[in-house]
């Protein structure tokens, strides 16, 4: 009976609304936001001022794309300049909630107003349900992961247990003397406690009641989420969202990809340029959020995904990001193409032969090349590799089988840029 309920309804009516209406509202949101922050936020005037760009200007999304991008590097320099956090912060110090420190170090203020951070939509999504019990994995002070994630919870109704980090022993006690139904961390660390639980003797499926996870901050192999699921015969679900702007996207029951939030505007974009790109299309993610206080205006992620329009069956009409698929300091722009080391590592998965391999890109003599270097186990069919590797990358490369003697190492960068402008 409970586990069912974890399966049905919306959080909020516009996550079933259809795509027109949900485009029409966010529109509106986003002009608001404009207004406020321009009157409001140092950095986006003087942004907006260097762009020869004033609000009455922007009517559309296509004009609201036209606003240069915040870069998440760009945030250490900024808020140590004049004013109130550089000018990023568009009210006074005193009407924050909260001030977190992220590495960077980064400044991350939290305003007052209710669900700040935007997650509840997504601990919905993942099955948590009023009642539940949560035990509280991430670090409460500092950095916003504890604080950030317990918001939600008091949302939806549900009890926390403020157990933040390590001290796996007590963490087992907890879960097994109380009815801890949900848990929130990393799968890593939930793997951790499956393991040592198992050596003291603990029956995962009796002595714990874990029904549903909502984990973040990794890297999350779909073998290591199955294998902790059917441990404890639970649900794990992850958000993907970052200590700057909150929850950007997550996934439903479906695992089809993960929802784009329906508190802030979600755009995939060249990266560099910051021009929208088409669904399908791998780019940055780029991402407004809905919040006065602190207004990040087209903030830029750099983390790279491709968007997909298309019904997810959950019933929620937001558009999914398909995985965070690498950063974009990894890519590099060969003869005006992006090359993205995750699309070369899909083509290296169909010759199993390749046990190594390395994007090695140049300019000799002023001309871009692009070279990948294969370590081989058995013979690599060079000509359909390079079919398969244009197809996918739109460019042609060397294809170099090093001699056995050779290796690559698996910590080596996947691309490697050697080119020189003078
Ligand atoms: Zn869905």
């Amino acid at each position: 009976m409970e586990q069912a309920s974890r399966t049905q309804g919306f959080y909020s009516p516009i996550e079933s609304k259809s795509p027109d209406e949900v485009r029409e509202e966010k529109l509106q949101k986003v002009l608001r936001l404009i207004d406020a922050a321009y009157a409001q936020s140092g950095e986006f005037k003087t942004r907006m001022d260097e762009a020869r760009i004033k609000p009455a200007d922007i009517g559309s999304f296509e004009d609201f794309s036209r606003i240069p991008a915040l870069r998440k590097k760009d945030l250490i320099r900024l808020q140590s300049e004049p004013g109130r956090l550089g000018g990023l912060l568009a009210c006074d110090f005193g009407k924050l909630r909260r001030i977190y420190q992220s590495p960077g170090p980064i400044f991350d203020p939290e305003g007052r107003s209710r669900d700040y951070w935007g997650w509840a939509e997504a601990f919905h999504a993942a099955g948590f349900r009023r009642g539940d019990l949560v035990q509280m994995t991430f670090s409460y002070h500092l950095t916003p992961a504890g604080l950030m994630l317990e918001e939600p919870l008091m949302e939806l109704g549900c009890a926390v247990i403020p157990a933040g980090p390590g001290n796996t022993d007590v963490q087992i006690d907890l879960m097994t003397r109380l009815p801890v139904t949900g848990f929130v961390g990393m799968t890593s660390y939930l793997d951790v406690i499956a393991t040592k639980a198992a050596d003291a003797g603990y029956k995962l499926k009796e002595d714990f009641k874990l029904e549903v996870a909502f984990v973040a901050a990794e890297r999350l192999p779909e073998s290591l989420r199955q294998k902790v699921q059917d441990a404890f015969g639970m649900i794990i679900r992850q958000g993907y969202g970052t200590a700057d702007v909150g929850c950007i996207a997550y996934e439903c029951l479906e695992l089809s990809g993960m929802h784009a939030s329906s508190r802030g505007l979600v755009e995939i974009c060249e990266p560099g340029s910051g021009v929208p790109l088409p669904a399908g299309e791998m780019g940055e993610v780029v991402f407004t959020p809905f919040t006065d206080a602190y207004p990040l205006i087209r903030f830029a992620t750099g983390d790279l995904s491709i968007m997909d329009e298309s019904p997810c069956a959950c019933g929620r009409t937001s558009s999914r990001l398909k995985g965070i698929l690498g950063r974009v300091d990894d890519t590099a722009k060969v003869k005006g193409q992006f090359i993205y080391p995750s699309q070369a590592a899909e083509v290296v998965c169909m010759f199993p032969c390749v046990k190594g391999w390395q994007l090695v890109v140049d300019n000799p003599g002023g001309k871009d090349s692009l070279e990948i270097r294969t370590c081989c186990e058995g013979n690599l069919d060079v000509d359909k590799f390079m079919v398969k590797f244009q197809d996918k990358l739109k460019l042609r490369p060397k294809v170099t089988v090093l001699p056995e003697s050779e290796e690559i190492p698996a910590d080596a960068p996947k691309l490697l840029d050697k080119r020189r402008f003078d």
